[in-house]
């Protein structure tokens, strides 16, 4: 039939040269437009991923996760489509399986493959449930997809349309189609001459639309080709879509971009044909997205008055779940602790076997934590930040106090086993000293030990190097723009890798827990500082911060390899301007996980910055909740690329 067709294509392109387009697109730009608003709130997951260029190789196994991916990608879209237009507490009534030529039935397509017949698979279908015929019927098909070698490639004209040669397959399908639902004693199609078929390869995908009455259809068994071919001539009415990418190529699909709205569009008809107007309309739905642009304004309106004051902190606190931390308003403590050490105080500080004055220059304070830029009293231009524990009486600590001992005491740990292990980075914090204070006056502690009554006494201080502004406050005052953003990732991967050699993780890099060295350097980098909840072994958890934290952070109160650097993505998608919905339970950060993933909002805010981050986050994506370790060389090597130095690069620590 295809054969018979292909003249024809060739005069119907010769037809319409002077035209635009051989064929009309079965949807408008502005269907498609009012289509995706509607789309904004739905998340769709497809969980096997499409592999990359499944033709150029000739594997088997490539070739087997297609049909997986796209049997999933169907799973998903129609899923997705049902549950947020027709109906969530109803369960879906189709499926999704694959066509199997020798006999056109269809079969799960892990069944198919596992039973040898991979090699005979040609099309995936999305069909009516129906028990009785566990291996379908083709009056239940509502919509086929073909995974065909190289659509996108092969496909051809300014308007990108497939090849001839595909497109007589898809119109070989359509028929097959609108003829058995024509022949069907169950008319479960209302409108029986429409249908679609999808087409498709590993990146790139389209629609052809085919609609007519097959009673028009001239019989004759002895021609059956050519019958069908003169019917498509006479009596049809086909459309098809431009071929555009639906895949990336880690195999995602990108949800919000037009090749995959093309197929969703037509999968949603697909689905209205069966089970009428949705209960939800597009039009309902689309009417949303003004309201959420206007929920987003607002939220940026909110951000950028944080410039003054510590907006931005209340902003995150008023989102910290309750669940997670419950942040008491202590401030008399804090003021108290402020008063007894402030500008120009010097505290002594003492290890087994030193004393060592360090002189306050600065007190910073978080809003969550107060801690301190100081400078050896015998070497006053060196900047240090001084950390001040808990007083160690306290036997229940407070929130206030646990954060305090994760920041000291626990931080002093991690710091002293890095270097134990030789970890060395200028990406890394040193550990300048740690000790307990000494504190003014006479101390009455017991011979046998223990502390006097004094509140200084024995408390715990942390001093490293170097020092610099946080990334939070970077953001606040407007300088973190995508030079910072890009040397930020690279400086924070380098970190994480020197210490991935050694089996510790991050588990808490945030904006408060990256700083930006300038002073005394010619080029400033970035130092990721904040390893009090560091993971050292598997018992250890790590921070739960409903923004930072990563997916499986979250779920399982654990890391897995690529969660310290989606947690980076995240701060970088922060830093770089992206915005946060309100988030106040570990539920909602999920889905908002979920949904940004799935829809790309974070790789395309990324790629406002740089291509290169975005391919980061793309990668990272890809990796989430798997176990396979983060390829740091690559990325370090791809990023270093992308960091704009007059010396090109010589500063940079290219051991990381
Ligand atoms: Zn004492």
């Amino acid at each position: 039939m295809t054969a018979k067709l292909v003249d024809w294509f060739g005069s119907v392109t010769e037809d319409s040269a002077l035209k635009q387009q051989a064929f009309d697109v079965p949807f408008e730009l502005i269907e498609l437009q009012k289509f995706d608003y509607a789309l904004e709130g739905i998340s769709f997951q497809q969980l096997t991923r499409m592999p990359n260029a499944v033709h150029a190789s000739t594997s088997d196994a490539l070739e087997a996760t297609a049909y997986l991916a796209i049997e999933d990608f169907l799973h998903a879209s129609i899923k997705g489509l049902w549950e947020a237009f027709w109906s969530q507490d109803e369960p879906m009534p189709f499926s999704v399986a694959c066509l199997y030529n020798s006999n056109m039935k269809f079969y799960q397509a892990e069944q198919a493959i596992a039973n040898g017949r991979l090699g005979g698979l040609c099309g995936t279908g999305i069909l009516l449930n129906n028990s009785r015929h566990p291996h379908g019927k083709w009056d239940h098909v509502l919509e086929l997809a073909l995974l065909r070698p190289d659509i996108g490639g092969h496909a051809v004209g300014s308007d990108r349309q497939p090849s001839p040669s595909v497109l007589g397959e898809a119109l070989f399908y359509a028929l097959r189609m609108l003829l058995a639902r024509s022949l069907s004693r169950l008319s479960f199609f209302p409108d029986p001459c429409t249908v679609f078929v999808l087409l498709v390869d590993s990146q790139y995908g389209g629609v052809v639309k085919v609609e007519g009455d097959v009673n028009k259809l001239n019989f004759d068994l002895n021609n059956v080709y050519e019958c069908a071919a003169e019917w498509v001539k006479n009596h049809s009415r086909i459309s098809v879509s431009p071929i555009d990418r639906i895949w990336n190529k880690l195999g995602n699909a990108n949800w919000g971009d037009i090749g995959a709205l093309q197929v969703l569009f037509a999968t949603f008809h697909c689905i209205m044909q069966f089970a009428g107007m949705p209960k939800h309309s597009v039009e309902d739905l689309a009417a949303d997205h003004s309201s959420r642009l206007q929920t987003r304004r607002v939220e940026r309106q909110f951000g950028d008055t944080s410039v003054n004051g510590n907006g931005v902190f209340r902003y995150q606190q008023r989102s910290v779940s309750p669940e997670i931390v419950e942040v008491e308003d202590d401030s008399v403590k804090v003021d108290s602790k402020e008063s007894m050490i402030s500008e120009g105080t010097i505290l002594w500080v003492e290890d087994s076997d030193w004393q060592k004055g360090f002189q306050i220059k600065e007190v910073i304070n978080t809003g969550e934590l107060t801690y301190f830029i100081a400078s050896h009293v015998e070497e006053s231009g060196k900047n240090l930040f001084l950390y001040v524990g808990s007083h160690p009486s306290q036997l229940e600590p407070a929130w206030e106090d646990m954060n305090l001992w994760y920041q000291v005491q626990r931080q002093t740990k991690v710091l002293t086993i890095m270097k134990q292990k030789g970890l060395s980075s200028k990406y890394l914090p040193q550990l300048s000293a740690s000790g307990r204070i000494i504190h003014p006056g006479h101390c009455r502690r017991p011979s046998s030990g223990g502390n006097c009554d004094h509140p200084w006494c024995g408390t715990p201080i942390l001093v490293t190097s170097p020092v610099g502004e946080t990334v939070a406050e970077m953001v606040r005052s407007g300088q973190f723009g995508s030079e910072e953003a890009i040397r930020c990732c690279h400086d924070c991967l380098s970190a994480l890798s020197a210490v991935a050699s050694a089996g510790i993780r991050h588990g808490d890099i945030r904006p408060e827990n990256v700083i930006c060295v300038k002073s005394g350097v010619r080029h400033p980098y970035f130092v990721l500082i904040g390893w009090g909840h560091a993971i050292l072994e598997d018992r250890d958890r790590p921070a739960m911060n409903l923004h930072f934290s990563s997916t499986y952070a979250l779920q399982e109160g654990k890391l897995c390899s690529a969660s310290d650097a989606e947690s980076l993505v995240y701060m970088l998608y922060y830093s770089c301007g992206g915005v946060f919905p309100d988030l106040d339970s570990v539920e909602g950060a999920l889905l908002w996980r979920e949904t940004s993933w799935s829809r790309r909002l974070i790789q395309q805010k990324l790629g406002d910055i740089s291509t290169v981050l975005k391919a980061f986050a793309d990668y990272v994506d890809s990796l989430c909740g798997t176990p396979y370790p983060i390829d740091y060389e690559i990325w370090l090597r791809r990023l270093r690329r992308n960091i704009h130095e007059d010396d090109h690069g010589k500063e940079i620590d290219a051991t990381g």
